[in-house]
């Protein structure tokens, strides 16, 4: 036969488990109050193994810049500031190529392994993204406009700027580089479906394209171009491009690029880091 259970224990209990129900109602409510922050990708964690020895601390977000309409350029950091190895990914840089926003997007949401900071920065052109122009609010092409063996171009698609690294977007790029010294950088376009191998570690890039399901190749040289900047500033690193096919990143690719993206934190390479597996001309 069961005991009778006091009244006074059994409203003790229930006024406990009450309290406790309110502070985990107040939990969830707070946590979606860190605002734009990226959303959690259910399913698209680490393995439990990895996982396992993965920092899983909430990215940091940090402003790096300000467009020319003064909008914030935000920079996501996962992963501890000791971290020997800095990893840098750009969902944007042209505002009418958005599709790696999906990619840095659920990249945000997953822990990145032990010894790896990572740091993403969604959108590098803001004011493109906001007009759905290439360009920013000057018309300037961001991409040609890195000083590295920067040209004058007045064209309406491919402006130059006036000078080498004339705009705020270029300068708040330029300014984290120098400061992270990111091992690897990766940066989506659109629409070419292809993974350039530029000129950093051609191996690193041919990796990604492999996981990725993108065939790897040597873009021909731009003149004022971010990744050319940044691997001949920074010899020993390397800075790629990836050019996602037109339209929106769906469940199946999203899972091959964060794989991909995964090998890039993890140091994996393929085969010759200079040799092209092919060239083709740059848009
Ligand atoms: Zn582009």
């Amino acid at each position: 036969m069961p005991c009778p259970r006091p009244i006074a224990r059994t409203a003790a209990a229930v006024a406990l488990i009450l309290g406790l129900t309110m502070v985990a109602m107040i939990a969830v409510a707070v946590a979606p109050a860190r605002g734009s922050g990226p959303r959690p990708s259910p399913g698209l964690g680490l393995s439990p193994a990895l996982g396992a020895r993965a920092s899983h601390r909430a990215p940091e977000r940090m402003v790096i810049g300000h467009s020319v309409q003064g909008r914030p350029i935000v920079a996501w950091v996962l992963g501890p500031s000791t971290a020997s190895r800095r990893i840098l990914v750009i969902g944007v840089i042209h505002g009418n190529e958005p599709a790696g926003l999906a990619i840095t997007r659920a990249l945000a949401s997953r822990p990145v392994p032990v010894g790896v900071q990572l740091w993403i920065v969604p959108e590098l052109n803001p004011d493109g993204v906001a007009a759905d122009t290439r360009q920013n609010a000057h018309g300037v092409d961001l991409n040609r406009n890195f000083p590295y063996r920067w040209q004058f171009s007045g064209d309406a698609t491919f402006a130059s700027g006036p000078r080498p690294a004339s705009e705020p977007e270029t300068q708040a790029a330029m300014a984290l580089v120098r400061r992270i010294r990111p091992a690897v950088t990766v940066t989506y376009h659109q629409h070419m479906d292809l993974v350039d191998e530029s000129t950093g570690d051609h191996g690193v890039a041919r990796r990604y394209a492999q996981l990725a399901g993108l065939a790897a190749t040597c873009l021909t040289f731009l003149p004022g171009e971010e990744t050319a900047w940044s691997n001949h500033t920074f010899p020993g690193t390397t800075s790629f491009v990836v050019e996602l096919p037109a339209g929106p990143v769906g469940p199946a690719a999203l899972a091959r690029h964060l794989r991909a993206l995964r090998a890039v934190e993890l140091g994996q390479r393929s085969g010759s880091a200079t040799g092209c597996d092919s060239v083709t001309p740059a848009l």
